[in-house]
């Protein structure tokens, strides 16, 4: 399990994560007034850091950024260099993986606030995917699956009223929302470079190297 809260796994990386939905774009982010190590006193100068723990921290983001398990986390780190199919690095083959998640898609498709609620609302069965229902976050999505809300979840708090909430939402350019539907098709493949979590993607593999 990820036990620790999660504004401190921010501090502890050192870097804004956005866990929480609309806590992190506001003034109570933790980051802004303690953007140092739960525990830790802010220092003036940084003490030095071995490589190991240069490359643990960038492991530690890019698993937390997506809310998973270490275990899922090798495992998908496996598969990226195992497979090594195509042109493409590891690193990005790594990203689209992590991106083609379900929770992932709900999130970026603007049904939830954060990776961690479109997890819970996956695991709760509020989504259809090309017409049936599916409960697993590490469902992988493919170009021109839809994904909608279930008709019986369309009341609950989280999307009544959606069109009105999301009216000035834009979802990245590789899903199309329809917000009178409350639902979002994946139009194309995602472009690494609109992603950008703030991560030294070959430290991770550097780190799963040793
Ligand atoms: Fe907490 Fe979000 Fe700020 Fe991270 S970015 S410290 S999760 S409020």
């Amino acid at each position: 399990m990820i036990k620790s809260p999660d504004c401190k796994k921010c501090r502890r990386v050192g870097a804004k994560l956005f866990l929480k939905g609309e806590k992190c774009d506001s003034q109570k982010c933790p980051m802004i007034k303690k953007p140092y190590s739960p525990g830790e006193k802010p220092k003036r100068r940084k003490s030095r850091v071995s490589q190991y723990g240069i490359e643990l921290v960038e492991k530690q983001k890019l698993r937390y950024w997506y809310y998973i398990k270490e275990k899922q986390f090798v495992r998908y780190i496996k598969s990226v260099t195992e497979k090594k199919s195509g042109t493409e690095g590891a690193g990005d083959q790594l990203l689209r993986a992590l991106e083609g998640r379900l929770d992932n898609f709900v999130y970026r498709a603007g049904f939830a606030s954060s990776r961690l609620e479109a997890k819970q609302l996956v695991n709760h069965r509020f989504f259809h995917v090309n017409g049936r229902p599916v409960d697993v976050p590490s469902y992988q999505i493919k170009v021109g699956d839809v994904v909608s809300v279930r008709d019986s979840k369309k009341k609950t708090k989280n999307f009544v009223d959606f069109k009105t909430k999301m009216k000035n939402f834009k979802p990245p350019s590789w899903i199309s929302l329809d917000k009178n539907k409350i639902e979002a098709k994946s139009t194309g493949e995602v472009v690494i470079e609109d992603i950008a979590p703030p991560v030294e993607i070959s430290s991770i593999f550097e780190f799963y190297s040793r």
